[in-house]
Formats: structure tokens, C-alpha cells, sequence
């Protein structure tokens, strides 16, 4: 059974995610800290998806999120936001998670997001081995990896779904919304602003001047272009 982490520290919330992510067919495990949490996924290191509330009563969860992504860029991570939280800062702080949902949430809301990242996950894996090859560029779509110069760069899951999208269409101008729909799913009813999120994340770990990208660039009021 694929199992997600739910951390929350207030119980009625925790309670209510449990009891739908079971419904749901997926195995629960609960932490209501974020050491606990932690230590849940040492325990289950096949936890497939995390989702993390960030007020906790010991570390938030964007520290949790970030000591997860010190060893597993591969987990599936949605972070549990509160609707007074300014999002500008929550997108900011959102260095390794891969979505992010908004209290209140509906069951059917935070299934589907969970279902969309075990799709990414178990993703492609049946594809053979193909190198895409641009600028300094290589992509092993088999093993997941992307090189540049050589050095491997660590991505995400949706990271590298994004730069896969982009080294498929070179040179063309793809829209928020194609990116959205092509790597979160065409169910996918979160914000176009995940992209960007993302998109400013793997400029840091692909361009070489981020304040100048011209690997990704923005095609503006419309969306950005992949040319290597
Ligand atoms: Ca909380």
C-alpha cells in the first residue's frame, strides 16, 4: 500500500486527513511534531508522500521539508498552508516541497494532489533509456538524472518534470498553463504561481548567472522558453 506522512499538530485536522487518505486506499502515518515526523520517515523510508504543516510546535515544517530534501529529492512533498499565511512568503520559503494546499481543504482536494504526485513518482519508469542531449546539457530520462558540464544536478521530481517538458520543446514558448497541465496533471486545480515557484528554483541549480537566465527564459505575460 503506497503510504503518505501527515504531519499536523492539531489533532481534529490530523484526524480528518487520516481518515480520508485511508478511504482514499493509501497507508497513514501520523506525527503531530516535526521530529516526529522526521523520525517516522527514518522508520517508512518508502513513505511515498509528506504532507506538512508548517506552524508545529517545535520545528515548522519548511525546516522539516528541508532536512527531508538533504536526503530524498525523491518523496513527494505537499506543504498545509493556512489562508492567512501571505503566500509570497510561503512560495519563498518553499525551497524543496512540490505543492502546496490551503486550510481549508477539501478531502477530495488533498487526494487528488497526493494522487498526482504518486503518478509523477512512479511516473515514466517503464520508458526506455534515452538521453536528451542540449548544450551542456544531457538528460537520462531512464534514470531520472540531468547533467551539466558533466556534473549531475539534483532535481526534484517536478523540477526535473519540468526541464523534461522543456528539453522535449526546444525553442518553443510553453504557457503556464501547458506547463501546469503537463507536469501537475490536467486535474490539477492549484495556481499557476506553483510554476514560477518552480521555475525560479531551477534557474538557481541550471543557470549560470540566475539574475540573467538564458537557459529558461520568461516569455512575458505568457509563460517561459527552454534553449540551450
Ligand atoms: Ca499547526
Amino acid at each position: 500500500m503506497k503510504k503518505v506522512l501527515i504531519l499536523e499538530d492539531e489533532v481534529n485536522i490530523r484526524s480528518f486527513v487520516v481518515i480520508n487518505l485511508k478511504r482514499a486506499g493509501y497507508d497513514a502515518i501520523e506525527a503531530a511534531t516535526g521530529q516526529e515526523a522526521l523520525d517516522m520517515i527514518q522508520k517508512h523510508p518508502d513513505i511515498g508522500v509528506a504532507i506538512l504543516d508548517i506552524m508545529l510546535p517545535d520545528i515548522d515544517g519548511f525546516e522539516v521539508c528541508r532536512r527531508i530534501r538533504a536526503t530524498n529529492k525523491q518523496m513527494g512533498v505537499i506543504m498545509l498552508t493556512a489562508r492567512t499565511q501571505e503566500m509570497d512568503k510561503v512560495t519563498g520559503l518553499m525551497t524543496g516541497a512540490d505543492d502546496y494546499v490551503t486550510k481549508p481543504f477539501s478531502p477530495a482536494e488533498l487526494t487528488a494532489r497526493i494522487d498526482a504526485l504518486f503518478r509523477r513518482i512512479g511516473g515514466d519508469s517503464a520508458a526506455g533509456s534515452e538521453l536528451l542531449a542540449q548544450g551542456p546539457f544531457v538528460m537520462n530520462t531512464r534514470n531520472h538524472t540531468l547533467e551539466k558540464h558533466g556534473n549531475r544536478i539534483r532535481l526534484t521530481q517536478v523540477e526535473y518534470s519540468i526541464m523534461k517538458l522543456f528539453m522535449q520543446n526546444p525553442g518553443r514558448a510553453l504557457s503556464r498553463e501547458d506547463i501546469l497541465g503537463a507536469v501537475w496533471g490536467k486535474d490539477y486545480d492549484g495556481e499557476l504561481k506553483i510554476v514560477d515557484v518552480n521555475i525560479r528554483r531551477l534557474r538557481i541549480k541550471i543557470e549560470d548567472d540566475t539574475s540573467n537566465p538564458s537557459y529558461i527564459t520568461t516569455v512575458w505575460g505568457f509563460g517561459y522558453k527552454w534553449g540551450a
